[in-house]
């Protein structure tokens, strides 16, 4: 079975990618399987290290947007993509709108090692 961390991987990172194409998240979102079922309306992949992505477990602690778990944000901007569903959008046909931004990220993280396994939103 899956474990969170491994999900998280899924979801989340992308280090060696960026999105330089509009239809990098019709393409990622489908190729990382959260368009099966349903199509997951909001998602970001992150492109860095995966290094430096677990690192922010041991970064800024805050509140998660629940305002009952704690997440961490990232001292440093990370350079992310965030996909979007678009509004006319009728499952199977998932599609997205791509959005590269430069933002902090905030996740939650569990388990020995301590690792992300939630993506909680970027600032
Ligand atoms: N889901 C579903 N059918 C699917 C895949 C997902 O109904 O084929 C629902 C299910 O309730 C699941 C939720 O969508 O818990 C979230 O799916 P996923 O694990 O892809 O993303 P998450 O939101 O957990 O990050
Ligand atoms: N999510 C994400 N990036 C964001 C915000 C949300 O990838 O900037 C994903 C993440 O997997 C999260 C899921 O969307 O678990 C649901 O987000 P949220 O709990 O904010 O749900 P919403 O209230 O937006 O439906
Ligand atoms: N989680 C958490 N704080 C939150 C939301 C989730 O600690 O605010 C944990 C939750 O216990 C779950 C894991 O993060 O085991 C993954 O949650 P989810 O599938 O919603 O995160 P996503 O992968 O979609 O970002």
């Amino acid at each position: 079975k899956e474990s969170q961390a491994m999900k998280f991987l899924r979801q989340h990172m992308d280090s060696d990618g960026s999105s330089s194409s509009p239809t990098y998240c019709n393409l990622m979102m489908q190729h990382r399987n959260m368009t099966q079922g349903w199509c997951k309306p909001v998602n970001t992949f992150v492109h860095e290290p995966v290094e430096d992505v677990q690192a922010v477990c041991f970064q800024k602690k805050i509140s998660c947007k629940d305002g009952q778990s704690i997440c961490y944000q990232s001292n440093a901007r990370m350079n992310i993509t965030d996909c979007r569903l678009t509004g006319n959008s009728k499952y199977p046909n998932c599609t997205y709108r791509t959005s590269q931004k430069e933002r902090h990220i905030i996740v939650a993280c569990e388990g020995n090692p301590y690792v992300p396994v939630h993506f909680d939103a970027s600032v």
